[in-house]
């Protein structure tokens, strides 16, 4: 029986075949890690359109790529696209979204009489359609991030600062399993709530504050994302609404992640509750996007966005309202899309929580 990477490997080729090229040329590392096993920071992967592959990495990663890839022919050299490249012929396809243009005119000037065609994003497409070994990954890397946010609530009390918080909830991940957090960590209190993408700073957090939490584990290669935010002492005036508000939203939009639905329509389902609050311009961002080997992957989730969800592809749903110098509410998820209704990975209540 091939094995998951040999099986992916083939899904390409057959792409490439598809396209008229006779070889595609992988050069971005978390798709060549998709198709091989090995993570590196310097590996390339060749991939015929009759299904032969020859991985290409230097000395350093040489015998990681013995062990984990041991059926792939392994070219050691540290200028990887051009060794692989050379033993290419006909068309070859390479991605184009990670070719800088010097190492494109590189490339050109090494391969004589062969013909360079885009591959267009190939593998971030194989990609989205996640295998159940994939969701299993993800779905511990999910359980973590729920340990560490139960594990550090405690803590969270007038007094601490952001950056603590932050720390703390990194350091509970990496304590119950993670490789290592998943992005930079997001606590964001107070007025600060209302930068979607705040970086936790010395703000003490103070009693009325509204905080922000925006957080992951990696574990396996895999990304978790979630974010909760909480009330600190009480939860009262204007931002207590704005959570409801966003809860129902983040409900819509859950809801309406089904398999075959536009990816559009699912933003809108949740956007259009904000909108019909009278938010509409407190909530800038898309909805939500993939999650897999990277923390942000297709699909996006966004008004602006085309393309359809799949049973097995695991998203975020995200939706927030900022309202600037006030504060801010989030709440996201991850999930998993299938065919009969969402399975919610990150599983940490969305009752607001007074602490
Ligand atoms: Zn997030
Ligand atoms: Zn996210």
């Amino acid at each position: 029986m091939p094995g998951i990477h040999e099986t992916r490997r083939a899904r390409l080729a057959a792409l490439v075949a598809d396209q008229g090229a006779d070889f595609a040329l992988v050069t971005r590392l978390v798709n060549v890690r998709y198709l091989s096993g090995l993570a590196s920071s310097n590996a390339a992967l060749l991939v015929g359109a009759d299904g032969t592959a020859v991985l290409g990495t230097d000395g350093r990663y040489a015998g990681t790529a013995a062990r984990v890839c041991p059926e792939l022919e392994c070219v050691v050299d540290r200028d990887t696209a051009g060794a692989l490249g050379s033993r290419a012929s006909g068309r070859l396809a390479f991605e184009a979204h990670d070719v800088t243009v010097e190492a494109h005119r590189e490339l050109a000037a090494k391969l004589e009489g062969v013909e360079l065609v885009p591959l267009g994003r190939a593998v971030e497409e194989l990609r989205q359609i996640k295998d159940e070994d994939e969701i299993a990954l993800l779905r511990e890397a999910c359980a973590i991030t729920d340990r560490a946010f139960d594990a550090v609530l405690p803590f969270i009390r007038p007094g601490r600062t952001e950056r603590e918080i932050a720390v703390a909830l990194e350091r509970s991940m990496v304590d119950l399993g993670a490789e290592r957090p998943a992005f930079a960590s997001i606590v964001a209190s107070g007025p600060n709530g209302a930068i979607p993408h705040h970086v936790p700073g010395a703000r003490v957090i103070e009693s009325g504050d509204f905080v922000t939490m925006d957080f992951g584990a990696l574990y396996g290669g895999y990304h978790a994302d979630m974010t909760r935010t909480v009330a600190i002492g009480s939860a009262a005036g204007a931002l207590r609404d704005i959570y409801d508000l966003v809860a129902a939203a983040q409900r819509a939009g859950v809801e309406a992640a089904v398999p075959e639905a536009a990816t559009k329509d699912v933003d809108a389902a949740s956007r259009d509750v904000i909108d019909a609050a009278g938010h509409a311009d407190d909530f800038p961002h898309g909805l939500g996007h993939g999650v897999g080997l990277e923390i942000h992957e297709a699909p996006l989730l966004g008004y602006d966005k085309t393309g359809k969800l799949t049973d097995r592809v695991p998203i975020t749903v995200e939706p927030g309202v900022y309202l600037a110098g006030r504060g801010g509410v989030r709440i996201e998820d991850t999930l998993v899309v299938r065919t009969d209704g969402a399975e919610l990975l990150t599983k940490t209540t969305k009752e607001l929580l007074v602490i």
